[in-house]
């Protein structure tokens, strides 16, 4: 039969006969689950939805089970010959695939759990959560304003309470969402080369600038350097103040004057505002004023000044609190200590681009990472190219122009400007400052063992890194005769030995079920080095450096009586590892 003759005999309205050929009766099962296109109790994405949550639930564990899903913790498959597979002839049901995709969350780590605590893993807040999920379904695509129409606004609105938070005008402040807190060094770093370097763009890059940043700056500095092709041998690391961790001014100075008087450009310099674990600000001020004492040569943009705070800017949330009268009723110790990072955050205002991530400190899913310019008409105007044959701008805010990527999901603007509403300034100053409250407590409980001691006492972040010793021992002294005496070296070797056999203890109970006082013991990590001894400054001794058990305590179910069983579990690993070696 003529091929209009079938299609018109197949079809009475929607409805599918029962002649109809083979490919229409697979439209027919794909009607009945697809996401209806129309209002009714009879939708399948929901019901399917409602049936997956019930189904991944029963992963969680009973009340203060262990801290991972389902009953197993162990990898299920070997790699890579879990490769070894094709795809299927036929189709699968839908509620076999579900049950397959909820399989692959047993065993995972369980971010909501208390017992939690070995990165910096937040739990994602119930809005962010429900934002994301919806752009799932509708397809915003937030490359233009045809296909993202008043979804665009989260961005827009996004770029207006971030440039306010950040103490920039709302109204000139950009930002497009992107895929990580690396994606934004990239933006940052491709901006930067864009003004220093504007013939880059069509003639590719030519000239050595310099990328300048601290030597305690993100690894991902590698991944910008390499993947813009200015390449990574013109990154310059400036050493750290070994009291404050910061970028060392005065050696940045001598940086920038010798760079001048040769004539080499710098196009940008990333002043990291919270490190991801010892959480240090560079002090971004002064690099302000000396960028601008030592402009680039004559013919080259303006170097770019860039903060990376995606792991710090959320302090700044504290930025109106008011600290006389404490209306949150911090204890005094976590207010200082509150006061104190938003005094090293604050001067964030200097920068010309900041990296903000939402799935950090913001309690929000991946990746809601947002890059923030203060001048958008700059950076909307350099990055620009040309106009685009298939997309017609029937809305004024078209991004496309100017991105990286070309289709953009809405899921990241939405989650980060739900979490924005959601937990409005009060909300993070509380969640924050009650994390802070947790990490003292636990902090205060060390100090209350001599045989346990804080490794980073002036670490003012939500991580605590610390050492456990023999009974007996009292761990600080032992400690600063490890972390300074050249004497004490192979104690110092043979304790980070005992540390990370503590630590590898503490995760394979974490893996085995294993309870102390009847509770499973916690999912934490160690550093094989957060830092050198400190006759080993240059590093040169890779042996000279400093173990650590971490506590990175993120989620709001973390209490007191969760800190003090942590201790415990510490102390009982311990008391394992020194029976072992006996
Ligand atoms: C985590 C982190 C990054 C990388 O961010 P992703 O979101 O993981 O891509 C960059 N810089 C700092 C300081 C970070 O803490």
């Amino acid at each position: 039969m003529e091929q209009k003759k079938v299609m018109e005999g197949i079809w009475k309205k929607d409805q599918i006969s029962s002649e109809a050929p083979n490919w229409a009766k697979y439209r027919k099962l794909m009607t009945s689950e697809f996401p209806s296109p129309f209002r009714g109790k009879e939708d399948p994405l929901a019901k399917e939805i409602e049936k997956a949550i019930e189904m991944i639930d029963q992963l969680k564990p009973e009340k203060d089970g262990p801290a991972f899903l389902g009953e197993k913790s162990q990898l299920a498959y070997t790699y890579p010959e879990v490769k070894n597979v094709t795809i299927a002839d036929k189709p699968q049901a839908l509620d076999d695939v579900i049950a397959d995709t909820v399989k692959l969350f047993e065993g995972m780590p369980n971010v909501s759990s208390p017992l939690t605590m070995a990165n910096v893993w937040p739990q994602p807040n119930t809005a962010s959560i429900i934002a994301s999920i919806l752009p799932l379904i509708y397809m915003p695509n937030i490359i233009e304003g045809e296909y993202a129409w008043n979804v665009h606004k989260a961005e827009l609105e996004s770029a207006g309470m971030l440039g306010d938070l950040f103490g920039w005008s709302s109204k000139n402040t950009g930002c497009v969402y992107t895929y990580g807190g690396s994606g934004c060094w990239l933006y940052g770093l491709k901006y930067a080369l864009t003004r220093v370097l504007p013939g880059s763009r069509d003639k590719g890059i030519r000239t050595d600038a310099k990328v300048i940043c601290s030597t305690q700056s993100h690894y991902c500095k590698e991944n910008a350097t390499d993947w813009t092709g200015i390449g990574m041998d013109n990154i310059v690391q400036i050493p750290t103040d070994p009291q404050t961790n910061q970028m060392d001014v005065n050696i940045l100075e001598q940086k920038l004057k010798e760079f001048t008087s040769k004539g080499i450009p710098v196009a940008s310099v990333v002043c990291t505002m919270g490190t991801t674990d010892a959480s240090v600000f560079d002090p971004i001020e002064k690099v302000r004023e000396l960028l601008d004492k030592y402009p680039n040569p004559a013919g080259f943009g303006k170097a770019l000044l860039y903060a990376d705070a995606v792991a710090g800017w959320s302090w700044m949330v504290f930025n109106k609190y008011d600290f006389a009268n404490n209306p949150l009723e911090f204890s005094k110790e976590v207010l200082s200590i509150i006061k104190r990072n938003l005094e090293q955050i604050k001067g964030i205002h200097h920068a010309d681009a900041i990296g903000v991530d939402f799935h950090k400190f913001g309690w929000a899913p991946y990746t809601s990472s947002c890059f923030v310019y203060k001048d958008s008409a700059e950076f909307e105007s350099i990055m620009r190219r040309g106009s685009y044959a298939y997309l017609q701008e029937v809305t004024p805010y078209n991004p496309m122009y100017y991105t990286l990527e070309v289709s953009r999901s809405g899921a990241g603007s939405l989650a980060g400007w739900a979490t924005m509403k959601y937990f409005g300034l009060e909300g993070l100053q509380a969640v924050l400052g009650g994390i802070l409250e947790v990490r003292y407590y636990f902090q205060n409980l060390l100090n209350e063992h001599p045989e346990m001691v804080c490794v980073d006492p002036d670490n003012t972040g939500l991580i605590s890194l610390f050492r456990v010793y023999a009974n007996g021992v009292d761990a600080n002294s032992q400690y600063q005769k490890e972390v300074s005496d050249p004497a004490f070296r192979a104690e110092l070797i043979k304790n980070n030995e005992f540390t990370a056999a503590i630590g590898e203890k503490l995760f394979s109970w974490y893996l085995d079920r294993k309870q102390i006082n009847g509770r499973y013991t916690p999912h934490m990590a160690y550093s094989t080095g957060f830092r050198t001894a400190s006759y080993n400054g240059d590093g040169s001794d890779d042996q000279a450096v400093v173990y650590a058990l971490k506590v990175y305590p993120m989620n709001v179910f973390v209490c007191p009586e969760d800190m003090q069983h942590i201790i415990n579990c510490i102390l009982a690993a311990r008391d394992e590892v020194i029976a072992e070696m006996m």
